[in-house]
């Protein structure tokens, strides 16, 4: 295939005989969804004879069930499988800890280059779009390591995969901009990133600074340069299970009260959202402190995006003195804080492939799915829940709409082959046949419509 050709996308007209797995739909019925242009003309059941969408581009979806698109609420673009590409092979988890995963990291990025950049973010693309992703939000890190480097291969992918892809560049700072020896100069490289017309938040990292006062000027420069850019806010925060440390999140919120940018007040066309991520600090919290986080944060555009597969790999690392059967650990109760306290949020994959976060696929469905265990969340109204919060809910986090098989919104889909696989003969193969069931052993063949259009990497 010619490189001008990929990724594939081709315009469908009807897709013919799905099941559909949303709210208010019985996916024990076979619809026809009808498609003009890149929305939703019309829902009907399903037409059993073959001929009559012999005139159209017809998806044969009798096999499948169709569900909202996934987005990835938080990815990081440009450090992820570090560990699978042959140009970093020397660069080797040893300890296993945070201090190391930022050194290996920093050590990588000094050779980072446009082309192993692109190699290892057409990977990540390719493969999330595979895995359904139809929307993203991708960190890029810009500093006196890497200064643009990482920022103009995201939009050379961005371009690339536009018809493919709605992807939604993040500049971040992961190193210090207030404390250190580049402190200053990361500041200056991000005050130019954030202005770059392709850079639609500002991402930041405040507990990598020094102390509090530092950390407290990078949350207050990352939101001068949202207000002032126009652009959404996301910051790694208190990322510890340390009670002696004061939680950011209530600073972070009490500040945001003041700033109409972020208020839900605004229409959706121009709503622009803060996200905060990690946060496991507050899995310290009591019920007193939860309700009045949730008072806080009810008239804001403030998502929390929880992180399990890194929160629980770098958390997970015992203590030297300890024996080996005693573990600390957390990460956000994500599903408790929507149901429990009206506190909005998502989860997502973070990173793939490094020393943040070795393990894990492109697949937000394999993070919903640990979910089941991690939030003990095994009910079909469960299922629900987790699913969105890698697909509409995730979408809303970042600042995009959500309204699923609504005629007139965006023709947007994962479609699940129901069949499974194993087992020569078809009788003898397990059916999935509901969102539960998706949620339990996520099914591993999926197509992706992107405004009616069937994406292929
Ligand atoms: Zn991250």
């Amino acid at each position: 295939m010619a490189d001008h050709d990929y990724p594939q996308v081709k315009k469908i007209d009807v897709i013919s005989g799905a099941r559909v797995l949303s709210e208010g739909w019985d996916p024990t019925v076979q619809h026809d969804i009808y498609i003009e242009g890149s929305e939703i003309k019309n829902i009907a059941p399903h037409l059993t004879s073959a001929s009559s969408h012999t005139s159209k581009k017809v998806l044969d979806a009798r096999n499948c069930l169709i569900a909202p698109s996934l987005c990835h609420a938080h990815i990081h673009l440009d450090k992820c499988f570090l560990l699978s590409d042959p140009k970093f092979a020397d660069l080797e988890i040893v300890k296993g800890d945070f201090a190391e995963a930022m050194e290996i990291t920093a050590k990588a990025k000094a050779r980072f280059d446009k082309d192993d950049l692109l190699r290892r973010g057409t990977w990540l693309i390719a493969e999330s779009i595979a895995a359904g992703v139809t929307h993203m939000r991708a960190f890029v890190e810009v500093d006196h390591i890497v200064h643009m480097k990482c920022l103009n291969a995201a939009i050379d992918l961005k371009r690339k995969f536009a018809a493919a892809c709605t992807i939604q560049i993040c500049a971040f700072a992961q190193e210090p901009i207030y404390s250190g020896t580049h402190g200053d100069a990361n500041r200056e490289l991000m005050e130019a990133a954030v202005f770059n017309e392709h850079v639609s938040v500002v991402g930041t990292t405040p507990y990598v600074e020094n102390n509090e006062e530092t950390l407290k000027k990078n949350i207050g420069w990352a939101m001068k340069m949202g207000s002032d850019c126009n652009i959404h806010l996301d910051f790694h925060l208190d990322y510890n299970l340390d009670g002696s440390k004061n939680a950011q999140t209530d600073f972070v919120a009490k500040r945001l009260q003041s700033m109409s940018l972020y208020q839900r007040i605004r229409s959706s066309a121009e709503r622009l959202t803060v996200v905060l991520s990690h946060c496991t600090r507050l899995t310290m919290y009591d019920e007193p402190e939860w309700q009045a986080l949730s008072q806080c944060v009810q008239h804001l555009e403030l998502y929390f995006v929880g992180l399990p597969t890194s929160d629980l790999y770098m958390m997970g690392k015992p203590r030297d003195h300890e024996g080996g059967g005693e573990r600390v650990r957390g990460t956000l109760q994500i599903p408790q804080m929507i149901q429990r306290y009206g506190i909005r949020g998502a989860i997502a994959i973070n990173n793939v492939g490094n020393a943040f976060t070795p393990y894990g696929s492109c697949d937000p469905l394999s993070i919903a799915s640990m979910g089941v265990g991690l939030y003990h969340a095994g009910t079909k109204k469960d299922a629900r829940m987790l699913y969105e919060c890698v697909s509409g809910r995730a979408m809303e986090a970042i600042g995009y709409s959500s309204r699923p098989f609504m005629i007139g919104e965006p023709a947007t889909f994962v479609l699940f082959d129901m069949r499974g696989s194993g087992g020569s003969l078809l009788s003898t193969r397990r059916e999935r046949k509901s969102l539960q069931e998706v949620l339990f052993d996520p099914p591993k063949g999926r197509k992706t419509i992107l405004k009616g259009h069937l994406i292929t990497t």
